[in-house]
């Protein structure tokens, strides 16, 4: 009833093709959540394009994107509306729908803290809300799983990333992370969650720091997956 009459008094709409949500649509139509271009990692989730990207680089459990990530497209209307839409409220319901999704498979089974990606700390106050924070509470939310924040600091670099050379960024991508509440996640299986992974970069240094606790198992999901090679 009261979903009713929300829905006539400020009636929603689709995040990517603007048309009308009816009562029981959250965030996208029917239509365009199935024209959704999914990976079905989570159906594979120990062995899959996105895992083959941290082989090599950190021990990793299990990882799984929901969709393919491609610029000037669906999937990047809706990441650029979690991010800067200013509705915080996209991210959670996102999360659920990935979790709702993926424990079918039991990409969930065993992993007991949530830690979403920390945006550094003066980004979290512009944009006042970390869309990844967000993805991870509706996770929480369907999959019964605690989200452990504070665990990670990111630290910020002054001066505009795009004016430095590329060798630079992915340094300080290295160094972006520093484990803040080692207690938190020790002796634990730890989803981290990010709203895009494109090289893997960031998700390596984070999973790095959260290694230092000991006796830490680590496994990613996220959103969208950008890497196209
Ligand atoms: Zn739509």
């Amino acid at each position: 009833m009261l979903a009713r009459l929300i829905d006539t008094l400020a009636p929603r709409s689709c995040t990517i093709c603007g048309g009308r949500l009816t009562v029981t649509e959250e965030v996208m139509c029917a239509c365009c959540n199935q024209s959704l271009p999914r990976t079905g990692y989570a159906r594979n989730a120990c062995d899959n394009r996105l895992v083959r990207l941290f082989w090599g680089r950190i021990p990793i459990e299990r990882g799984a994107s929901l969709f393919f990530y491609k610029a000037h497209s669906d999937t990047s209307r809706l990441l650029y509306q979690l991010k800067y839409g200013g509705h915080p409220e996209t991210g959670e319901l996102l999360g659920r729908l990935v979790a709702d999704e993926f424990a079918a498979g039991g990409f969930f089974d065993g992993i007991t803290a949530l830690v979403p990606v920390p945006l550094a700390r003066q980004r979290e106050r512009e944009r006042g809300y970390n869309q990844s924070v967000e993805i991870a509470r509706g996770i929480s939310t369907a999959a019964g799983i605690p989200v452990v924040g504070d665990v990670l600091e990111r630290i910020s670099f002054h001066g505009s990333q795009t004016q430095k050379s590329r060798w630079e960024r992915n340094e300080n991508v290295e160094k972006a992370f520093r484990l803040t509440d080692a207690s938190a996640v020790r002796n634990r299986h730890v989803l981290l969650v990010d709203d895009v992974i494109t090289t893997g970069a960031t998700l390596v240094a984070a999973a790095r720091e959260l290694f230092k606790a000991g006796n830490v198992k680590v496994s990613v999901l996220s959103l969208g997956f950008a890497n196209n090679e």
